[in-house]
Order: structure tokens, then C-alpha cells, then sequence
């Protein structure tokens, strides 16, 4: 039986569930999802999500032309006639979270059609994937942080995260007070990341990595501006910790960029952004090859399924600050138990979107 794309459409909700939290270069007012949702003539739905509102237009009036009539099973060609079709622009940025929530969405088709998880469909047939807990803002007095942080391990969490670049970055030492808190709250056996979110100069994040030294860090991401790619593999070349980054970086060139640059230890390019499922099997066989870490930001949700089948797979990052609204989105939202994610055993993404309330609340016209 063939299916041919015959419906595109796109949402957009919010909670306001974080408001005030920030970290060292942005302050949130709320939490947002954008859903994408692509029909099928045989009746199937498939789903993908991201974050930016700004997509819908390049969805509505590029992406979803070229979709229509396609069969969503053949996700490679999909993505190259959308990806030329956006040349003009832009192949990073907006384009792409466009093309990367369609792409998702079409994964999610394929393994409806075949009746197999999108893991299973990569060739991964781990089911348990570990995951990190993620928080700790800049915008927290050191007590919220602590509390925090005592919090996730509570859970069971053996990996956290935490924000640095206090006072947006200009209160280094504050910063290492901070890391030192933690460390000392939570031991020896807690593996701790930081991450400064862009703020610093490669300088100024080389000196902060010997202000932690004796701290054990797990990982220091994002120490300076994501396109710094000779800072980053200047701190990479000049410190004991490992160098995580790539939240900002787009498809298999970008991933390029940061080989080229030795600029990476721990790779961070996210599939809602960077390109979908599709990319991202690219990216994940270069850090292979490699021999670089694969962590995606963030939507541990999509990501699961990438790591269920990734050689080089770290942790994923949990961010608290989305339970609530993936809670009101996703009717069946797997959360980690431990630490530990499980993959539902549903065909596609395995998720199962509440699209009653998703259309109730939707902020697009
Ligand atoms: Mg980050």
C-alpha cells in the first residue's frame, strides 16, 4: 500500500511555567512548543517538535508544496529537495528548525507505515537510555541552585547540570564559588557539567577552567559564542575538561566545522534544529569516526531514539524547565526513572501528542 502526504499543518503553545529563569545571555518568559502535524491519504498522522513559532511560515508556504503527494517513507529525498529549496533562505537558523520538525514528523510517519519505532528503524535495539539532569540557572540565589541540585540527585540522577556566567559572565569568581557549592554539596561520586551558555571569551573560559580545576568536572559547554569555533579549539587544546557543544550548530557542515576546528569533545547538535532525524545519523557516524562523544541538546523525547542506535552515545539531557508543558503536549511523556529513560513500544516516535488541547490552545492563525 503507497500513502501520499495530503494535509501539513502547524501549532504553537506556551505555558508559562518559566517564567524569570535565565542563564548567563537569556531570561525566559515562558515555555514553547511548535508541533507539526503531516496526514497521510490512508489516514495516518505523524508528528514533530521543535521550539520556534517563526517556522510556520516556511512550513505553510515552501515546505509544505514540496510535501504534498510525497511518500513519507523516503525521508532522504524528502530532506535535500527541502533543504534546496530553502537555499535562498537560509541553511541555518529558522530553515532548518522548519525542515528539522517535518523531518521529525516524517520519521514518525515511516515507523507507523512499517509499524517499528524510529530506534528500531536506525538499528538500535536498546530500549534504556541514560539521561542527565539539567538546570541549575544563573537567575538561582546559590541556595535555589543547591536545592536544585540536591534534587536531581534525590531522583537518582549520577550526571546534573548546571548554568555558569552569573551576572551575564562578569562575575567569574561568583561562578566558581557556585561550582564549588555544588561540588562539595553533592561528592565525589555526582559527575557535574557546566554550562556558560556562549557568554565568555576563550580567555576568560580557559582562566575559569583552572578556577574548577579541583572540581572534577564532567564537561563545560558552550564556554564561549557558539561560531568561535577557533576559541572553542583553543580551550579544548588548552584545558583538563571536556568541551561540549553544538546546540547551535546546523546539519552535517556545521558538524564539519567543529571536526575541522578540533573544537568538540562532546557533541551536542539537537535533531529539532540541526536537521531532523535524518541529519542526525549523519552527525552521529562523524562523531563515530571521530571517536567524539553524542550527546543532543535537550528533547530527550526525539533524541532516544538517535542514542538507541549511536555507537558513541553519552547521556541526554532531561531539562526540568519543559515537564510542564511536554506534560500538557504529550499525553504519554516518558520521563526518566533513575536517570534511566525508556523508550515506548509504539511504532514511530512513540509519542502520543494531546492534540485536543494542542489545537485548544494554539497561538498560530
Ligand atoms: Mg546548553
Amino acid at each position: 500500500m503507497t500513502h501520499k502526504i495530503a494535509d501539513v499543518n502547524v501549532f504553537y503553545v506556551s505555558t508559562s511555567d518559566c517564567a524569570g529563569v535565565g542563564d548567563s545571555t537569556l531570561r525566559y518568559d515562558k515555555a514553547c512548543m511548535a508541533v507539526v502535524e503531516i496526514r497521510t491519504d490512508s489516514g495516518l498522522s505523524g508528528y514533530g517538535i521543535t521550539i520556534k513559532d517563526e517556522i510556520a511560515g516556511l512550513i505553510r508556504n515552501t515546505i509544505k508544496p514540496i510535501l504534498m503527494g510525497k511518500d513519507p517513507v523516503n525521508t532522504e529525498d524528502i530532506w535535500q529537495e527541502m533543504f534546496l529549496n530553502i537555499r535562498g533562505s537560509g541553511r541555518k537558523g529558522l530553515s532548518l528548525v522548519a525542515i528539522s520538525v517535518v523531518d521529525i514528523a516524517l520519521w514518525d510517519l515511516k515507523g507507523k507505515i512499517l509499524g517499528l519505532p524510529v530506534h528500531r528503524l536506525l538499528g538500535g535495539g536498546k530500549r534504556f537510555i541514560p539521561t542527565y539532569a539539567s538546570g541549575g540557572w544563573t537567575s538561582y540565589t546559590l541556595d535555589e541552585l543547591l536545592a536544585e541540585m540536591k534534587s536531581f540527585v534525590d531522583l537518582g540522577y549520577s550526571t546534573i547540570k548546571m548554568k555558569v556566567g552569573v551576572e551575564l559572565g562578569r562575575n567569574i569568581k561568583e561562578d566558581s564559588r557556585r561550582v564549588h557549592a555544588v561540588r562539595d554539596m553533592v561528592g565525589p561520586d555526582i559527575d557535574i557539567i557546566i554550562d556558560a551558555n556562549n557568554v565568555w571569551d576563550s580567555g576568560t573560559a580557559v582562566r575559569f577552567a583552572e578556577m574548577v580545576r579541583d572540581c572534577d568536572i564532567a564537561a563545560f559547554e558552550e564556554p564561549v559564542c557558539a561560531d568561535d569555533i577557533p576559541g572553542l579549539g583553543r580551550i579544548r587544546s588548552s584545558i583538563n575538561i571536556p568541551v561540549a557543544t553544538g546546540e547551535h550548530e546546523y546539519t552535517k557542515y556545521g558538524m564539519r566545522d567543529l571536526l575541522a576546528g578540533k573544537a568538540v569533545d562532546i557533541v551536542q547538535l539537537d535533531a529539532t534544529k540541526a536537521g531532523g532525524i535524518t541529519e542526525m545519523v549523519k552527525v552521529s557516524a562523524m562523531c563515530q569516526a571521530w571517536n567524539l562523544l553524542f550527546a543532543p541538546h535537550c528533547f530527550e523525547i526525539v533524541h532516544m531514539h538517535l542514542l538507541s542506535a549511536a555507537p558513541n552515545a553519552f547521556k541526554l539531557e532531561k531539562l526540568f524547565l519543559f515537564n510542564g508543558i511536554m506534560r500538557r503536549c504529550i499525553k504519554n511523556y516518558p520521563e526518566p526513572v533513575n536517570g534511566i529513560l525508556e523508550i515506548p513500544d509504539l511504532p514511530g516516535m512513540g509519542l502520543e501528542f494531546d492534540m485536543e488541547w494542542i489545537m485548544q490552545n494554539n497561538e498560530l492563525k
